[in-house]
């Protein structure tokens, strides 16, 4: 009988649970609900949700080589969800409805809402762990918790991750052509901003492939040394990719493995790339350990009273690169221009945000997402709560980088920094860190808006408050 797989950020064929094991039982019918307003609500931006768009018109394609037609829908929110897939499966005379789980709290308890409606309608609803390797809750502590720090997941997941789960999943056979057309793509709501040039990123399984490919060629050996260097391509920049599931954590996985042999031992750039995808899953299971995350709460609750500062002049000047700190405005710049921002900058402005500035995380958090390609919940909750130190492995709250040591560390030629700062090119590349002051007119390039030192201490103060 007719199976339909309702597909959410997992758009490709290969290497999909949800499909795989579809195909298994029966003809397949795919489905993809565009909640366009629910994405905005939850604050996804035009590039996000460009990317994502375009990445349905690939997976379209790609069904089609196996003749399994792509039904769409609007459907505004999540609440729509259930009637729809009840419809659609009703319609079709389908029997069964295959998804893999998403696990922030919003997502959940759609899914929650699918499932009780489906089995009312006398529809089986199977949903599967594909995006990690264990099903949130089979990954504890010894004391039967959620992990709240990193290394200790870490290491747990590297004892007890077994063959099967890093198995890739079958592709179905081209099945026998069904009397059912391909929707296009329904009229979706507009944006209020546009995407950025989508050519930089190209949508579909065949892009995330070729770019994995070249990561492991050419960068991959040389991960752990070149990493942190934003003016460098020493990273995969899949994490578009993975968010929407365009590639899979265990193709990626794959690869590393028939490169290296181990996940655990051996190069160390392969074996540091290894644990970024480890963090990725790390945050997913916070999410659902620890679901307050999900509600615009910290993770270390005493930090809810911290005495962040209403300064939306501030705000506004990190936003839009014109701070004075040329490595966050180059980050800045970048972020707004490309819809993407190097690991070594996301911390760097999260941090200046949150201690410098003193600027509440979320308002941070936010405009990340507005602006990512890549912007995915867990990951962007996780990352900025550890750079506000409100979260998990809490980043000790008197670590707070200094922006000017950090530029001269990582853009050591300032080279990053005069790309997106041409107004400071004409530097030696030592003044581009910190330009001289008695310049600052001739360079159109605005003072520091915050003093160092004096940010440094306001932030301890804060955060010695919460002590008391
Ligand atoms: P690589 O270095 O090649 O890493 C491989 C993959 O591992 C990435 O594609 C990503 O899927 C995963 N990964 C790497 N680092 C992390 C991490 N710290 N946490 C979770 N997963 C990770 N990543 C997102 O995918 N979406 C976000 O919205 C996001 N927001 C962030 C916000 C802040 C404040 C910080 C500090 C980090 C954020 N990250 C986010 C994590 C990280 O910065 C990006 O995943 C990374 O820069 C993407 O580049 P890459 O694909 O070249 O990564």
């Amino acid at each position: 009988a007719l199976q339909l797989v309702w597909f959410r950020t997992d758009l490709r064929i290969h290497d999909n649970s949800a499909l795989a094991a579809a195909a298994e039982k029966g003809p397949v019918v795919a489905v993809f609900l565009h909640s366009t307003e629910q994405w905005q609500a939850h604050g996804h931006g035009a590039n996000k949700l460009d990317f994502l768009a375009r990445g349905v018109d690939a997976l379209k394609d790609a069904l089609a080589g196996l003749n399994i037609p792509l039904l769409q829908r609007e459907t505004g929110t999540f609440e729509q969800a259930p009637r729809q897939l009840a419809e659609i499966a009703h319609q079709l005379g389908a029997e069964g409805l295959h998804f893999n789980h998403e696990y922030p709290l919003n997502e959940q308890r759609r899914d929650q809402a699918v499932i009780e409606h489906c089995q009312s309608a006398r529809l089986s609803v199977h949903g599967y762990h594909d995006a990690i390797a264990f099903a949130p809750g089979t990954l504890l502590t010894g004391k039967g918790d959620y992990y709240g720090v990193f290394t200790p997941f870490s290491k747990a997941w590297h004892k007890n991750v077994q063959p099967e789960q890093l198995a890739l999943r079958n592709t179905p056979e081209p099945q026998a052509p069904l009397d059912i057309p391909s929707d296009t793509m329904p009229d979706l709501p507009a944006m209020d901003t546009q995407a950025v040039d989508g050519r930089q990123w190209p949508a579909g399984e065949q892009a995330a492939a070729d770019k994995l490919e070249r990561f492991l060629r050419f960068r991959g050996r040389y991960y752990q040394s070149k990493r942190d260097f934003p003016d460098v391509h020493g990273t995969s920049e899949l994490s578009a990719y993975l968010a929407l599931g365009m590639i899979s954590w265990r193709q990626c996985m794959q690869a590393v493995l028939s490169e290296n042999g181990s996940l655990a031992d051996g190069d160390a750039g392969l074996v540091a790339w290894v644990s970024e995808l480890i963090w990725r899953e790390f945050y997913q299971h916070v999410a659902v350990g620890f679901p307050q995350v999900c509600q615009h709460q910290p993770f270390q609750a005493h930090t809810r009273h911290l005495a962040w500062r209403d300064d939306d002049d501030a705000f506004a000047a990190w936003c839009e690169g014109r701070t004075g700190y040329p490595i966050v405005d180059a980050a800045m710049r970048q972020l707004v221009a490309t819809g993407w921002m190097h690991n070594r900058l996301r911390m760097i402005t999260a941090m200046f945000l949150s201690k410098h500035l003193l600027i509440d995380w979320r308002r941070g958090e936010a405009f990340f997402l507005q602006h990512l390609v890549d912007g995915e919940f867990c990951a962007n909750n996780g990352g900025w709560q550890w750079a506000a130190s409100t979260g998990t492995d809490a980043a000790p709250y008197f670590r707070i980088f200094n922006p000017t040591t950090q530029s001269s560390r990582f853009d050591p030629e300032g080279n990053f920094i005069a790309r997106w700062l041409p107004e400071l090119e004409q530097l030696p590349a030592k003044a581009r860190h910190s330009p001289p002051r008695d310049l600052l007119t001739q360079l159109d390039y605005p003072a520091p808006i915050v003093d160092h030192k004096m940010a440094r201490q306001r932030a301890l103060d804060a955060f010695k408050a919460l002590k008391d």
